[in-house]
């Protein structure tokens, strides 16, 4: 297994990222912050693609502190017990609390650094690459770019 820091250089790797809480969820992880087992580097993710069947999904990876990821285990905690390696939150309407400190610990994200593609952000990663300008995120069609039409 890879480290995070080595997944542009190794397509089609087992995921290094073993601990995955997951924010926002549609038939798959959408969004929220996962953890590297190698170096544990943070990084909140979001996915900006998905391919017609919803299997494929795009994601962007951004580094957090990283003491991001305890602080938002204790603070999910008081909604359920932790499920690991994906930690879906069954987020309840009485939780607004617990989503403006969740918001807080996602407003200290860096900037953008890598795009990484997944099927499971916990058990492989089909590609990766750095992110070297912010206007690409969104200009690049990601799925020509990674030969996956
Ligand atoms: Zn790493």
């Amino acid at each position: 297994m890879e480290c995070c820091k080595q997944l542009t250089k190794s397509p089609n790797s087992p995921s290094p990222f073993f601990r995955i809480i997951v924010l926002d969820y549609y038939d798959g992880a959408k969004a929220g912050i996962l953890q590297c087992q190698i170096c544990s580097s943070v990084y909140k993710f979001d996915m900006i693609d998905w391919d017609e069947h919803q299997d494929i999904r795009i994601f962007t990876l951004s580094e957090l502190p990283c003491q991001s990821f305890e602080i938002l285990i204790s603070i999910c905690q008081e909604i359920e017990k932790p499920k690991w390696p994906q930690w879906v939150i069954n987020w309840q309407p009485n939780n607004i609390t617990i989503d403006k400190r969740t918001q807080k610990i996602l407003d200290l994200a860096e900037p953008i650094t890598m795009i990484v593609v997944s099927t499971n952000l916990s058990s492989e990663i089909i590609g990766a690459t750095d992110v070297t300008s912010p206007q690409i995120i969104h200009d690049c069609d990601w799925f020509s770019y990674f030969n996956l039409k």
